[in-house]
């Protein structure tokens, strides 16, 4: 494992910028595009590759390879199919901690957060090592007398998948193992921002065997959505991202004829009830809010505190994000890394802008934060607003960045209406020691996913990961028993083979 301890300096001759390619049957293959884009290293500005615009001629080459392998891929039986993922998930082990770091390189987390971004993502191949039993259908004898009834789930066909910046080795894997492993065929597009730990997770792929034309990566942006959407071959399309293209893609793809899952953004909500225990709330609050530079769906962004402890929880809350050290996510004292981009760091300073102009007090102020020997990495520091109002767009909107409002709140009923008053319904999660408070709120808050004294209460690959309202279009969610559903369509077959009957030869 290599960490780095102290700022690097560069001393070796600029090297060329690598040329990201896309993966197309069973092949590394240049696109015919001449448009690329720069992919940066987050925490020190660098340009570190190119990515592809790939075309709609580049993505439908991707689709017809993928349609070409799926009559004998859905032949082969998935006891069968589930060899190749023993082997993707060794070489996943075995390059553990390259992708690891080449995640906080593309993306900014910390090393830590990227090796639970990889572990949460191959949890999901261990999942489908289960697809023999996971596909099974269900069966009936004597519905009638004679007469016995069974429903088969049968792949469809080609299904492609669109990721999120946030989570670049996890997010696909919501997605590729269970389509795959359930006998369709696949076409992955990545987050242009952070395309190259799935160069690399390809590159395992391609040494796993699968047939060609099966498993295919395609890179670029809202072109390659686009013919996912419309294209005539493709049966289904997962979505993670924010909520104004989720939209869009579930609405186009279904327009279209697909099946669609389309995950979008979130504002989730921290709730502190009087009988909490402060310590443990404030620090789960401060690392729902601030790992991964808050960009996160499940992170926590506003803290609803009761007003008995209103002001210990949030004194505790400031002393603790104090604490963080912002920095180079390589480095094993870095508490919280840079965001995703220049771009994205300019959107957030404007909420913090909107904050202050909105009347909300600012106790911890991240926006002069420097990293020295990093001036050109996209940094910000902790930001926490007090005295918030729900009406306030720091309150309301996503930012998606390390920024957490405080809001005072009356009692758990003020808490939970304005927890279902916001549009999304990602996560939230209650801080308590009552069962009976934990209950009320779970039953009564419209919100997918909800965490009890937890921060960032994420589904295991055997549950289903999902939010509702609109952090979610569509009906089923990403991995569990979901994902079976959605990559699957059931066959009923009724027959009679009545043995009390006489036989033809015996009449
Ligand atoms: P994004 O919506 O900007 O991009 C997501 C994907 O859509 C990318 O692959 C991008 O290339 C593509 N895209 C972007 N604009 C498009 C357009 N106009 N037409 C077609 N395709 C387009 O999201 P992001 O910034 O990469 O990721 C952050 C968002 O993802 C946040 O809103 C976050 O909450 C959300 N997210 C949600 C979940 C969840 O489980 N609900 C999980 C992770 C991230």
């Amino acid at each position: 494992m290599e960490t780095l301890t102290a700022p690097q300096k560069k001393t070796s001759p600029a090297k060329e910028i690598q040329k990201i390619q896309n993966y197309v049957n069973g092949k590394w293959v240049t696109p015919e595009t001449t448009e690329y884009l720069d992919v940066t290293n987050s925490a020190t500005g660098e340009i570190i590759a190119h990515v592809p615009v790939s075309t709609g001629k580049d993505v439908s080459s991707a689709i017809e390879a993928a349609q070409a392998a799926f009559p004998a891929w859905r032949e082969t039986p998935p006891a069968e199919r589930v060899k190749y993922f023993f082997r993707w998930k060794n070489l996943l082990e075995e390059n553990f901690e390259e992708i690891a770091r080449l995640c906080t390189i593309e993306h900014g987390k910390t090393l830590i957060e990227s090796r639970g971004d990889l572990r949460r993502g191959i949890d999901n191949i261990d999942n489908v090592i289960g697809i023999p039993s996971l596909i099974m259908g269900e069966s009936f004898e004597d519905i009638a007398k004679g007469i016995d009834c069974r429903s088969v789930r049968r792949p469809l066909g080609v299904f492609t998948a669109i990721a999120p910046f946030n989570f670049p080795p996890m997010v696909p894997m919501w997605f590729l193992p269970y389509a795959v492993a359930c006998g369709n065929t696949f076409v992955l597009k990545p987050s242009e921002q952070v395309p190259l730990s799935q160069v690399k997770i390809f590159e395992l792929i391609d040494k796993c065997g699968f047939p060609a034309g099966v498993v295919n990566l395609v890179n670029g942006t809202k072109d390659v959505v686009n013919t996912f959407c419309t294209h005539p071959l493709v049966k289904g399309v997962s979505f993670v991202g924010s909520s104004p293209v989720a939209k869009h893609v579930y609405e186009t793809g279904c327009k279209h004829g697909k099946r669609v899952q389309a995950l979008g953004g979130a504002k989730n909500f921290l709730v502190a009830m009087p009988d909490a225990n402060i310590d443990v709330a404030a620090k789960v609050m401060c690392d729902s809010g601030f790992g991964c530079a808050g960009e996160r769906c499940l992170a926590g962004s506003v803290i609803l505190a009761h007003k008995d402890i209103y002001p210990r929880l949030r004194d505790k809350v400031v002393s603790i994000a104090k604490t963080f050290k912002v920095g180079n996510g390589l480095y094993p004292d870095t508490g919280m890394g840079p965001v995703i981009s220049k771009v994205h760091k300019e959107k957030v300073l404007r909420y913090i802008e909107t904050g202050i102009k909105e009347g909300a007090t600012l106790l911890m102020d991240g926006r002069n934060v420097t990293v020295p020997g990093h001036e050109n990495g996209f940094f910000l520091g902790l930001t926490i607003f007090d005295n918030v109002k729900p009406e306030m767009t720091i309150a309301k909107e996503e930012i998606f960045g390390p920024v957490v409002c405080i809001i005072k709140v009356e009692d758990l009923d003020h808490a939970i209406s304005i927890i279902n008053s916001n549009p999304y319904a990602n996560t939230s999660s209650i801080f308590t020691d009552s069962g009976s408070a934990a209950r009320e709120f779970s039953y009564k808050i419209d919100i997918g996913m909800i965490g009890i004294n937890l921060g960032v209460p994420a589904p295991m690959a055997f549950f289903s990961f999902g939010g509702a309202k609109e952090s979610l279009f569509g009906d089923l969610k990403a991995h569990g028993k979901h994902s079976i559903y959605f990559y699957t369509d059931t066959k009923t077959i009724v027959s009679r083979w009545d043995h009390t009957m006489p036989r033809k030869s015996e009449q």
